[in-house]
């Protein structure tokens, strides 16, 4: 579904993503893993064309994307949550969600997604009894879902999620872990950065592991936990 091929984005002499290639089949759970500044988020950024590649392309569906705009990006049914989580203050959970289905250009004829819609896309991630509160008075765990729950209106087919569990306790994590693994059944795609492998181990079918903007290993979630290798590179970041 997604390939990206020798990807390398600099930012004057910083080389924040070396050469870095990965391919995702329909239906997987992959997990992106690496120490703080390793180049995660910038891989995200790149594929959705918030930056611009260095070197690279990057193809979904068989389409090359690499030169495609954010927004076309999104209308092909391609999804990121960002690492910040940015609602609107002024509206409510609805209306923060209804946003996001803008973009579409046929919904926004008829001025984005329905109530009814709405309570679907904001039901698949379980905040559907939230709908009429303000996005500063919810928990943060709620916030987050919030942020799923806006691309999720967008209808994806893939869904790019950076760090979706930071900052929540153990029992919201295997929340939202049951939830991901609920949005595979659906039929969706999906990879999920973290830290480290804390939340992943038994959410992806397998994890890559980038350090210093290079692919350090890849394998199952037993043999990267595992690895030697990759506990020098958390070590060396501390
Ligand atoms: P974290 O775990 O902290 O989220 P990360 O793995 O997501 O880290 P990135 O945010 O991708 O790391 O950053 C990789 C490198 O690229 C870092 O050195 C960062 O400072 C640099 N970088 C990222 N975005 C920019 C930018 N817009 N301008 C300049 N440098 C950037
Ligand atoms: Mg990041």
């Amino acid at each position: 579904v997604l390939e990206v091929d020798g990807l390398t984005k600099r930012f004057g002499g910083l080389v924040a993503v070396d050469d870095f290639s990965l391919d995702v089949e329909q239906g997987e759970i992959v997990g992106l893993i690496g120490p703080n500044g390793s180049g995660k988020s910038t891989v995200f950024n790149c594929i959705m064309s918030i930056y611009d590649v260095t070197e690279g392309t990057i193809q979904f569906n068989g389409d090359a994307i690499t030169d495609d705009k954010t927004h076309e990006i999104v209308n092909k049914g391609l999804s990121r949550v960002s690492q910040e989580s940015n609602p609107i203050d002024l509206y409510p959970v609805a209306g923060n969600i209804k946003l996001f289905t803008l973009p579409n250009s046929i919904r926004s004829l008829r001025g984005g997604a329905s109530d009814e819609e709405i309570y679907e896309y904001a039901a698949r991630i379980d905040i559907e009894d939230k709908l009429q509160e303000m996005p500063d008075e919810l928990p943060h765990a709620d916030v987050r879902r919030l942020e799923i729950a806006k691309a999720l209106a967008t209808e994806p087919e893939m869904l790019l999620l950076d760090e979706p569990f930071a900052g929540m306790n153990q029992a919201e994590i295997n929340e939202l872990a049951g939830q991901i693994e609920r949005f595979r059944e659906e039929g969706m795609t999906i990879v999920v950065v973290d830290h480290n492998m804390g939340g992943l181990m038994n959410l992806v079918d397998r994890v890559v592991v980038l350090n210093n903007g290079e692919m350090l290993a890849a394998g199952s979630p037993e043999e990267i936990a595992e690895n030697q290798r990759v506990q020098e590179a958390y070590l060396a970041g501390e």
